[in-house]
């Protein structure tokens, strides 16, 4: 069974539609047919009542189309394998059933959430004290960056659930201070960018270490080959939920496309900025050299107001910039892919592409990072692109199903006019003689 949930912008609630598969043939059915109900509330998901409570502390009035389909399937201990991007709630769909399934009168690790990268794990291990702030599950977050000996003491101490990133796990199951034997459920958060960066071989050792019986849920923006791969060899017979349809960033975020030449794209990020005055911007470049050179120029006039951040900072220097960001006191980031993702921050109002992204995922998460769920505005995001760029965009357009519109400087020609018939000078009396060639 393949189904698909869009979300009706208009009435704010999700539009069912479900996709089932009756030996490989994909039927439609219309939302009246649709298994899901029409209009899903968090108690027609079949939570209890601790879990409904903290809901409702956490300010959570209707479910997302991601929790609305994923929470009453993964509630039952069926593997699933859950198409969506970050931004739309599914965090709470893979913690909310973990919770309802976890035996807390035992104090050993239950529970496995493996994310790509470590603001990712502390924000999901974050917002899942947060959904068990009525109930008595412990949560430890074990990353990298951050002092190993306080991570092995958490340990100790018999957590229910542990959220980490792959690299961090491997280094504690080599010095044998963390055991999975006792895992029941295991996520893999971000599954597509794990496997872009490099963890595969990590997953998979992880994977091989817990129990087979086990419940496996694995969430991706895509369905690619490899996740496809993982699925086939983790996982029992997956239900595949894909929310990524209704949920194009179109819906909450205005996206647009900006010509520049290459040499004067800075110059067109100053306008730009004049221009649209944001209240936060991510502007992403796609090297870490880039992103320290653009810093450097702007740090000049704006001091404490921008900040970057990328893989090669110490923790110790990313958290301050991400904790100054979120305060809203760092009001411009420059940020590369690898840090820019999964951040949830509400004021973020504006995403620059100042490079245009080497893989169309990437924009999607780019631009993710604006119209948040847990925002009431909307987001604006523009993307750079030079003249020899015209088939990235093209591909990103086709990605998103949209044609993005061109946005204009008022103040400034971000790219020179093509020289036409018309406005090509006609040359002076002092033009070089032509040469004949005299047979
Ligand atoms: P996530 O996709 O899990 O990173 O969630 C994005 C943001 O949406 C987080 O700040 C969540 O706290 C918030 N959120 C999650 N579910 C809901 C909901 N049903 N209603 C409103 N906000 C939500």
């Amino acid at each position: 069974m393949f189904q698909q949930l869009a979300w009706d912008e208009s009435k704010n609630q999700p539009l069912c539609l479900a996709l089932t598969s009756i030996s490989g043939i994909d039927l439609l059915v219309s939302s009246s047919e649709a298994e899901t109900t029409d209009h899903p509330t968090f108690e027609s998901l079949g939570l209890n009542r601790s879990s409904l409570q903290a809901i409702e502390s956490a300010g959570f009035e209707t479910p997302s189309p991601i929790q609305a389909a994923f929470i009453p399937v993964a509630i039952k201990n069926q593997d699933v394998i859950g198409l969506a991007r970050t931004g739309t709630g599914k965090t709470t769909a893979f913690v909310m059933p973990i919770l309802e399934q976890i035996d807390l009168s035992k104090n050993i690790p239950q529970a496995l959430i493996l994310a790509p990268t470590r603001e990712l794990s502390e924000q999901v291990a974050k917002e899942a004290e947060k959904l068990s702030s009525h109930s008595p599950c412990h949560t430890v977050c074990l990353v990298g960056g951050r002092p190993i000996r306080s991570q092995i003491n958490e340990i100790k101490k018999g957590p229910h659930l542990i959220v980490g990133t792959p690299g961090r796990l491997i280094d504690l199951i080599r010095r044998r201070e963390l055991n999975l034997k006792t895992i029941k459920f295991v996520v893999l958060d971000e599954a597509d960018r794990m496997l872009d960066i490099g963890f595969r071989p990590d997953i998979e050792k992880i994977l091989r270490r817990c129990p087979k019986k086990r419940q496996t849920l694995l969430l991706s923006a895509t369905m690619a080959p490899e996740i496809e791969q993982i699925s086939q060899k983790y996982m029992q017979s997956p239900e595949k939920i894909d929310v990524t349809q209704g949920d194009a960033p179109a819906q909450q975020i205005e996206q647009f496309y900006l010509t520049a030449d290459p040499d004067r794209k800075f110059g067109a990020l100053v306008h730009l900025l004049k221009q649209e005055r944001p209240q936060q911007v991510i502007v992403f470049s796609r090297t870490k050299i880039g992103a320290d050179k653009l810093f450097k120029k702007f740090s000049q006039k704006l001091g404490k107001q921008v900040a970057s951040m990328h893989g090669d900072l110490p923790q110790g220097k990313r958290d301050q910039v991400m904790k100054k960001f979120r305060q809203g006191n760092v009001r411009m980031l420059i940020a590369t892919d690898v840090v820019g993702r999964g951040i949830d921050i509400s004021g973020i109002s504006h995403i620059i592409n100042y490079d245009i992204p080497e893989f169309c995922d990437d924009y999607l998460h780019r631009v993710g990072r604006t119209g948040r769920l847990s925002s009431d505005a909307q987001g604006r995001a523009i993307t750079f692109v030079t003249r020899e760029q015209g088939d990235q965009l093209t591909n990103i357009e086709m990605r998103i199903n949209q044609l993005l519109p061109e946005y204009f400087l008022e103040e400034y020609e971000a790219a020179r006019p093509i020289k036409s018939a018309s406005n090509v000078e006609e040359p002076t009396e002092n033009y070089e003689a032509p040469e004949f060639v005299i047979p």
